[in-house]
């Protein structure tokens, strides 16, 4: 009560400054929580008792089990109908938000789009400070999946934070002022940092991504949180073999990688995402990304064998040494962007009666693995998603039983489920050891898979060795668009999906009508938080999966949200913005009327009653292309060109899924001399759009200028009011959808 008085009448308080009480009761009530002396006061001890502290959220996943599970339970089943908005924060950003908020006594610090941190009162969402590190916006080329970071570290007074570019920073708590900033990659390769980095007893550990590029070497770096200087380094992918006598692992690595020459490319194997620590075993826990290029036809020869360690891998390291400990490779001698770097999630479960410390993780394979967490020894891996890369796992080792032959059937390609956006992928996955359920956002998205043959592979910026004109084409070509969406709304599902990890089922499932939604949250309070890709916050009984509540929201959500109390306030915040890779890569994303792209940071509690601005709706308008005079043969080269190096960004098939330009939508004049000045003469590289000039010649930007004039002629015609024939068609190719994607995929 005195909180709202003081909250209420702040102005009025003012005015009275005679009044003795009022005045110092505010004074009180802000030094409680609004400017701690000495903010982030974070300890190894703090982080280890978390859950001595419920009401604090110290790590993006909250604990070193990484759990997203709160003990917290004011919000709850009986009341979570009255959740409203307390507050928000404007990102300015209408790109991907994918940060995890941390609370610290009273202080909120998350990250936004290009690296740049925030702290906030968390109970006013007053901005105390912020921190732009100006991330070069041409670096953005070097990015697969948007411009995003998944949160920040604290310890001790300071907020670390990885940038995009590749340096990790400390920065002060009480302002926002760098107190040192390292350099943690070689700057002339594509690696980029989206990730969270965690705090254990005084090291700062970070990662990196860029596995889709030709060049990366994936490895894990501990430094010292007081003054960056580096401890260890742990290298996922060995080097040139004849630099590894110091590491027995990556001698034993380098025998899984046969062709020669092979390292030249970097390897890949990224920590790109979430760690997870077990103080008791002393031992930290990473996934690792695909091995470079996603072709293992290319990067292990002719017979692709090769399980290419430690990529695709879980992998358990000594903290205090960066020394292996064990690893469990989820898919050996991966050809899927297969990544293991989602989320790894520590709990104690009954294994054949006995209390075991296991790692579970909810696999881009779609298999959910539970291991022994001090061996690494496979307890189960069991599909939570449809799949058809694999036959199945070896029951007592987890080894995937290869399906034989060539995978990707040549050029021509194979449909396979999933596709490299995964059946889950970072999106942070709860686990609530009050109902035994991990709460996975899932979704089933094919893809077609073809080799790029060798010669037309240039390891060069994005490199894949994959074939992504056929991949933007997994459906036959020349089929009537009604039937093609109709296909594709069969072929793929979104999902939120309670996995009991004993009985290795389902317990509950909610279908949502797009993929690529939010991480979860679960609480005591008996609830499971998602937000949705069609812009809805939900809340469901972590039971049953009974819908409790929901918020319509103006944009997409791809975040996880997390939960804290100030002064006894339960309060559950959210990042909304739409993004990541497969937001970019379109298609399946859905621009509906009235979305707006704008990002903001979210906070509700019960009773709230703020009201975010009036949505400023995307209107593409219907596209005016100049007259196709190009050759088929020149569209069928911009369609290649485009798909394989546009199409990351831009949407495959020129269908952008996220705030970024849908190119089909280019005005008249950007055709010619403007569309060059941009993609050979740079002009935009300022806003992210870096310059093309070493990797197109005048013909690719040509063909690609030809491709995208077709695309906007389609999209005009398509844009058409449908007449009644349409309609009647419509109907009938949603009811024979599938068996035509039966049949397609027999065909593949
Ligand atoms: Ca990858």
């Amino acid at each position: 009560m005195f909180r709202m008085a003081c909250e209420g009448r702040g102005s009025l308080a003012r005015k009275l400054r005679g009044v003795l009480l009022v005045v110092a009761g505010c004074a009180v009530f802000i030094a409680a929580h609004a400017a701690p002396a000495a903010p982030a006061m974070v300890d190894a001890q703090r982080l280890i008792h978390a859950d001595a502290e419920p009401g604090q959220w110290m790590s993006v996943a909250r604990t070193y089990s990484e759990q997203r599970y709160s003990p917290l339970r004011a919000v709850n089943t009986g009341n979570v109908a009255q959740l409203g908005l307390a507050w928000f924060h404007d990102m300015d950003t209408t790109r991907g938000l994918e940060a995890t908020p941390v609370v610290v006594d009273g202080v909120m610090y998350t990250t936004g789009t290009w690296s740049r941190v925030y702290a906030l009162d968390a109970a006013t969402g007053k901005l105390l400070w912020s921190y732009d590190p100006k991330v070069p916006r041409a670096h953005a080329v070097n990015l697969c999946c948007d411009v995003v970071n998944r949160g920040v570290a604290v310890w001790n007074r300071r907020i670390y934070v990885g940038t995009l570019d590749g340096r990790l920073i400390a920065l002060d708590a009480a302002t926002g002022a760098p107190v040192w900033s390292v350099v943690t990659v070689d700057q002339s390769k594509p690696y980029s940092i989206t990730g969270a980095p965690r705090v254990i007893d005084g090291k700062v550990i970070i990662g990196n991504g860029g596995a889709e590029f030709s060049g990366v070497r994936g490895y894990v770096t501990a430094y010292d949180a007081a003054d960056g200087r580096q401890i260890w380094r742990f290298y996922t992918v060995p080097g040139n073999p004849a630099d590894n006598a110091d590491s027995p692992a990556l001698q034993r690595a380098v025998k899984t990688w046969s062709k020669p020459g092979w390292w030249r490319l970097g390897g890949g194997g990224p920590v790109w995402n979430d760690m997870a620590y077990d103080p008791a075993l002393h031992l930290l826990y990473f996934g690792t990304g695909n091995a470079n290029p996603w072709n293992r036809y290319i990067r292990n020869g002719a017979s692709g064998a090769g399980d290419n360690l430690y990529t695709a891998s879980i992998v358990a390291v000594n903290v205090e040494t960066g020394k292996y400990a064990w690893h469990f490779q989820t898919t050996p001698g991966d050809a899927w962007d297969y990544d293991s770097d989602e989320q790894l999630v520590l709990a104690t479960l009954d294994v054949g009666g006995a209390p075991t410390p296991v790692i579970m993780q909810a696999n881009k394979n779609a298999f959910f693995y539970v291991l022994d967490r001090r061996t690494g020894a496979f307890i189960s891996g069991t599909p939570f998603a449809r799949q058809n890369w694999t036959k199945g796992l070896d029951a007592k080792t987890g080894r995937p039983i290869p399906l034989g032959g060539d995978i990707y059937h040549g050029e021509s390609g194979r449909v396979t489920w999933p596709a490299p956006f995964g059946g889950h992928n970072w999106q942070g996955m709860a686990y609530s050891p009050q109902t035994g359920l991990a709460y996975i956002p899932v979704q089933d998205v094919p893809f077609l898979y073809a080799a790029q043959s060798e010669t037309d592979f240039k390891p060069v910026t994005p490199g894949w060795g994959t074939a992504m004109n056929l991949a933007a084409q997994a459906l036959p070509a020349g089929l009537d668009p009604l039937l093609q969406s109709a296909l594709y709304a069969d072929a793929v599902a979104g999902k939120l999906v309670a996995w009991d990890p004993l009985r290795r089922r389902a317990a509950w499932t909610v279908e949502h009508a797009l993929v690529w939604n939010g991480g979860t949250l679960a609480t005591a309070g008996g609830l499971v938080f998602q937000g949705t890709a069609a812009g809805n916050f939900r809340a469901y009984d972590a039971t049953s999966g009974t819908e409790l509540w929901r918020y319509k929201l103006p944009n997409g959500v791809i975040a996880a949200p997390m939960t804290y109390t100030v002064d006894g306030t339960q309060y559950v915040a959210l990042m909304m913005g739409w993004g990541g890779s497969a937001a970019l890569a379109g298609g399946m994303a859905v621009k509906w009327p009235g979305r707006d792209f704008h990002g903001y940071l979210l906070v509700f509690k019960l009773g709230g009653a703020a009201q975010l601005p009036a949505p400023q709706p995307f209107n593409p308008g219907i596209p005016d292309p100049p007259k196709l005079t190009a050759t088929a043969a020149q569209v069928k080269a911009g369609n290649r060109f485009y798909n394989q190096r546009c199409a990351v960004c831009h949407g495959v098939d020129a269908v952008s899924g996220s705030s970024l330009p849908d190119l089909r939508y280019l005005p008249n004049a950007m055709y010619g001399k403007g569309f060059e000045a941009v993609v050979l003469g740079g002009v935009m590289a300022n806003a992210g759009m870096a310059s093309f000039a070493d990797v197109a010649t005048r013909q690719d930007i040509d063909d690609v200028q030809a491709y995208l004039i077709k695309r906007a002629t389609e999209t005009r015609v398509s844009l058409r009011q449908p007449g009644w024939w349409a309609r009647i068609k419509t109907l009938v190719f949603r009811a024979v959808a599938p068996l035509a994607n039966w049949l397609n995929g027999l065909l593949h």
